[in-house]
């Protein structure tokens, strides 16, 4: 497996690529999450590429950009036996971003006005504009995405659509822990008896009968409820539930958890 520290060799090499390529954009602290979006990319391209880079544009001036976990060797091992051909893992923030002013990419208006958009302003902002970019610089036919980020998911769809970009976006199944709790990298923050309890909110997300209980419920356990509701599968439609898209997003020991189930 090969890694590009820089842009320019990535670019040297995209030049002479040819056929089907799949992306797997990530910010590292990888996890069986990650490999599987991997592993499906592989199934639908000869060559898989992934990145590694904390973007800071999506991260607001209160969040854990500066501790957020980096361990690049670690990742480079787990992303090699999964499969993946090569890492795109710039060495620095000036690698991605030349300057503070630069243009950048709104993000679908309606989907960012909703669930954690007013949570974290200019969040998918961020996420677009560097997604974007990634897209430019690899040209990938294929990018797979993790339905973990549901919201996240459906607005890099819009972002292709509306600007007639050329890749076909996927969705990656979301993978959890034996306890039910979503993977995630800022699980590394949570002790494991912590991450146990944390379980919770798969099992309020599966068995409510509707979003108001599921909230109380979670509430009453401990979690800091930032948002839970029940929503159709393009997010743009409130439902009573118990069917249809459910997605919550909730501080557990100052640890901000995300999570969906589809009833
Ligand atoms: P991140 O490194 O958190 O930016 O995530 C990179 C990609 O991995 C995103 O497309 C996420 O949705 C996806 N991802 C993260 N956690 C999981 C998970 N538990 N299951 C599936 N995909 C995931």
């Amino acid at each position: 497996m090969k890694i590009f520290r820089t842009r320019s060799a990535l670019l040297k090499w995209r030049k002479t690529h040819r056929g089907a390529l799949g992306f797997v954009p990530t910010m590292g602290a990888l996890h069986e999450g990650h490999l599987s979006l991997v592993r499906s990319a592989r199934k639908e391209a000869r060559t898989v590429i992934a990145s590694i880079f904390v973007n800071p544009t999506q991260f607001g001036p209160n969040e854990d950009f500066s501790k957020y976990p980096r361990q690049i060797e670690a990742d480079a091992k787990l992303l090699e036996s999964a499969g993946c051909d090569f890492v795109f893992a710039p060495k620095s923030v000036e690698e991605v971003y030349g300057r503070l002013s630069e243009t950048s990419i709104k993000a679908d208006t309606e989907l960012s006005s909703i669930l954690c958009g007013p949570i974290r302003p200019g969040h998918f902002d961020g996420v677009c504009s560097v997604v974007y970019k990634l897209f430019s610089w690899v040209r990938p036919s294929l990018a797979i995405f993790g339905e973990k980020d549901f919201q996240q998911l459906q607005i890099i769809k819009a972002m292709v659509k509306d600007l007639e970009l050329s890749v076909k976006i996927k969705g990656g199944k979301l993978i959890r822990e034996t306890s039910g709790l979503a993977m995630s990298s800022r699980n590394a923050y949570l002790t494991r008896e912590s991450r146990e309890r944390a379980s919770l909110i798969y099992r309020v997300l599966s068995t409510s009968k509707d979003p108001h209980s599921a909230k109380q419920e979670l509430i009453a356990a401990g979690f800091d409820v930032q948002y839970l509701e029940c929503r159709s599968e393009d997010l743009r439609t409130i439902l009573p539930g118990p069917k249809g898209r459910w997605l919550v997003a909730a501080l557990f020991e100052g640890v901000r958890l995300i999570d969906n189930v589809k009833r």
